[in-house]
Parts: structure tokens; C-alpha cells; sequence
């Protein structure tokens, strides 16, 4: 099984790829209304019958789903197999309200397998490899998902899970681990840890794949430099399987949406309207193959763009962006969809420390955004020339990213209070609701 990759699937044709889709969905989509009552419900209550469904065209007649529904269902009330054909249950981290409790089939876990096992060929796997997984093992999707992309590759796994930084390093160099799976904030950890210990030439790392957590371009660049590797990005949830609903490719400009298995849309998150190709939305998505836990039009919550642009690399299926943001973080000022993590990615790229306040106000009718960035003491001086000019920067930047204008303030060092916890990032002064 040395080539996992799959050029008759991956490279298929948009009409390929359509008739797969139309086909798996009319299938799905019976299935659940004949299986699962609170899909039958939540059909019923928008008027909707599986003949309505006859083609990817139709997808839009569907009712969304949220994480409250998968709340409110817990923990079988979205089971659509008998418990008998279950073998696998993987769980969120449940940090706010219920944990969400995902289902597997066997089959289910062999194309969740597939997947991860192409987001590793993608990286430039083959059974030749040694794939170091040091994701989180048990509940959490990271650790099972890509092991098991890493079994069906062939490569030699390595079960390392989180933790015991120590033994990571000791077995990297002594087993000559070749791909590194794990968080990006742990790989740059473990960076740092190799380099201090002066061990860089004693690994064989060549490539690294990372998600399960927010990470900007500079950060890849910092990771890619200092093991010599090249990294890649991973997305996927729990809710929809796990790590390998996309990945990467050695462009490394969007992540392929496996469309053999899931159809991808973006919606307009206020009004839940189905927005046009290239346009900025919510992700949502749509799984037409799984057998135990099958959810239609999930609202994943995560703010991205898709692109059906041709990618030099030959794959056809569609490629999403990282994520920007969470729906739920989104501000509408002047009109424009802003997220604060844009506004932390400006910042960060441009060397200042993440420590800022978003200020957002209503001045006769118009709406102001001021972000107050706090500077480290290397940056901080008495010139004011000085400073006006690094603000000046920042606002010409923060445009070019948001495409309005923010008014910017330096601050001093430490004058933006710290909070345990989460930090409060936006203060938004115009009491719209
Ligand atoms: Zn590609």
C-alpha cells in the first residue's frame, strides 16, 4: 500500500466530483429521515421530505445544524445505526457546556483513516516514513486520526501522545522519526527544546502536519526554519470525523475539502443565506458517507473562504482557507464582517506583542474602530515622530486587511490590563442590541 494516493478520487472531475456528491446525498439524506426522529423533526418543522432532495442543488432546503442541537440530542439522540454496528465514540473537550459525543461505524473510522492517510501523503508520506504522533490520545479526535492515516500509509507509527517532552526528543532522534504530527504550539515547543539541546542535526524530520489549533503564516514559517522541516495545515472536527476533512498539499495555499465525503458550503452567518464562491462566510458542511453519526449542513461556526481555483499539484477538490475567526466573534462595523483575530494577525506579523483592546463605537451614525497596541519596551521612545510613523504603519496595515480604517494607538508597556483567563479583546461601546 505504499501509494495511499489517490489521483482517481483526488483528481477527479468537477462532474466527477458533482455526481458523486448528488448520488451520496439523496442516499444520506433518507437515511436520516428514516433512522434518526430529531432529524425527521427538524425536517418536518421546515417542511421538508427526502424527495425534496434530489441533487446537491437542493442542499439549501435543509435545516441547519448547531452544536446546541448536538446538545440537546445528547448523548444517541442523533444516532442513526442500531448501538450494535457502533464501534467508536470520540468527544469534544467540552470546555463550555455538554461534551459532544461523535459516533463510528467501522466503516466510518476506515474513511476517517483515509483521509488522514491522504493529508499524510499529501505531506509527502509513504510507507517509508516514521510518523511521529504526539496529538493527544483517547476522546480527542488529534491522536486516533492520524495514527490511523499513518496504518493505512504503511508508515511505521509512533503512539507517542502529548506530554513527556523528554521521551518525544529521545525517540525522534533514536528511531529517526521523519514526520512530525502534533499541535503547532507543541511543535514549536519541541523546536525550541531540540535547538537548546543542541540536537537539530540528530533529526530526520522532514515534514510536520498541524491543526487542531489556530496558527498564523509566521508561525509556520518559524517552525518550517527551525527543524528544517515543511509544515503543513490540518483541519477537521470532531463533529464531522475528526483531523483530515482537509489538508494540505505542498502548495500549501488552502486546505483540499475531501468532497468524496463531505460537501462544503459558505453561508452568510447573520441571515444563513448561501454566499457565492470566493466570498468570506461561515463553513459549513455536510457528510455524505458516514454511516453512525451523519450530520447534514453543521454549521462549523469557523469564518473561511473556498476556492475552486486550479492547484498546481493536480488535486481537484475544493480548498478552504485557514479559518479567520469564529462566527460568534464576528463584528459588523461599517458594514464589513470583522474578526478580531484579523486584527491580531496584523499585529503579530508586524512584531508587536498580543496584548490590545479593540474600541468600537457609534459617532453620529457612523461607526469608529480604534485598536490600542500595546508596545514591548524595545519598541517604546519619546519621540513622537517616532511613534506617529509606527501607527501610521499599523493603520495602512490593518486596511490592507480589513479594507476599512481603524485608528491606531501605541500605548506603553503594561498599561493594558491582563486578565486571568480569557482576555476581553473588543469593547463594543455602540449598544446595537
Ligand atoms: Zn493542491
Amino acid at each position: 500500500m505504499e501509494n495511499y494516493y489517490q489521483p482517481e478520487i483526488e483528481c477527479a472531475s468537477r462532474e466527477q466530483i458533482q455526481a458523486w456528491q448528488d448520488e451520496r446525498l439523496v442516499k444520506q439524506v433518507k437515511h436520516v429521515y428514516e433512522h434518526v426522529p430529531y432529524y425527521r423533526k427538524k425536517m418536518e418543522e421546515k417542511g421538508v421530505v427526502p424527495e425534496d432532495i434530489r441533487s446537491t442543488a437542493d442542499l439549501h432546503k435543509l435545516p441547519f445544524l448547531t452544536k446546541d442541537d448536538l446538545r440537546q440530542a445528547y448523548p444517541y439522540g442523533l444516532l442513526a445505526t442500531p448501538l450494535e454496528d457502533v464501534v467508536r465514540i470520540q468527544s469534544t473537550s467540552g470546555t463550555t457546556g455538554r461534551r459532544v459525543v461523535a459516533f463510528y461505524t467501522q466503516h466510518d473510522i476506515d474513511l476517517w483513516d483515509e483521509c488522514c492517510a491522504r493529508a499524510i501523503m499529501a505531506a509527502g508520506g509513504t510507507k517509508k516514513d516514521v510518523v511521529h504522533v504526539c496529538y493527544g490520545y483517547g476522546l480527542f479526535t488529534g491522536g486516533p486520526g492520524l495514527n490511523g492515516g499513518s496504518h493505512k500509509v504503511g508508515s511505521m507509527t509512533l503512539p507517542m501522545s502529548s506530554g513527556n517532552t523528554e521521551r518525544q526528543i529521545q525517540f525522534m532522534c533514536d528511531l529517526g522519526s521523519t514526520i512530525l504530527c502534533c499541535t503547532p504550539s507543541y511543535a514549536a515547543y519541541l523546536a525550541e527544546s531540540i535547538n537548546e539541546r543542541g540536537l537539530r542535526d540528530k533529526i530526520k524530520l522532514k515534514a510536520g502536519i498541524f491543526g487542531a489549533e489556530a496558527w498564523t503564516e509566521e508561525m509556520r514559517r518559524d517552525i518550517e526554519k527551525s527543524l528544517g522541516i515543511k509544515a503543513y495545515d490540518i483541519y477537521g472536527l470532531t463533529e464531522i470525523s475528526g483531523p483530515g476533512v482537509s489538508f494540505e498539499c505542498s502548495e500549501q495555499r488552502g486546505m483540499h475539502i475531501n468532497e468524496d465525503h463531505f460537501i462544503a458550503e459558505i453561508i452568510d452567518p447573520v441571515t444563513g443565506e448561501v454566499l457565492p464562491e470566493g466570498e468570506k462566510g461561515e463553513l459549513v458542511f455536510t457528510s455524505i458517507t458516514k454511516e453512525a453519526f451523519p450530520l447534514l449542513r453543521y454549521r462549523t461556526r469557523d469564518i473561511c473562504v473556498l476556492s475552486r481555483e486550479k492547484c498546481s499539484c493536480g488535486r481537484t477538490h475544493v480548498r478552504m482557507s485557514k479559518p479567520m475567526g469564529r462566527s460568534d466573534d464576528m463584528m459588523i462595523i461599517k458594514g464589513v464582517n470583522v474578526f478580531p483575530s484579523q486584527i491580531e494577525t496584523v499585529l503579530l506579523n508586524k512584531g508587536y506583542p498580543a496584548n490590545y483592546q479593540i474600541i468600537v463605537n457609534r459617532v453620529n451614525n457612523s461607526d469608529t474602530l480604534e485598536v490600542q497596541v500595546e508596545m514591548t519596551p524595545e519598541m517604546f521612545s519619546d519621540s513622537v515622530t517616532k511613534i506617529a510613523a509606527q501607527e501610521r504603519e499599523l493603520v495602512d496595515a490593518l486596511k490592507a486587511m480589513l479594507g476599512i480604517y481603524a485608528r491606531v494607538r501605541l500605548v506603553e508597556p503594561k498599561t493594558i490590563a491582563r486578565s486571568e483567563g480569557k482576555a476581553v479583546r473588543v469593547i463594543d461601546k455602540r449598544n446595537l442590541y
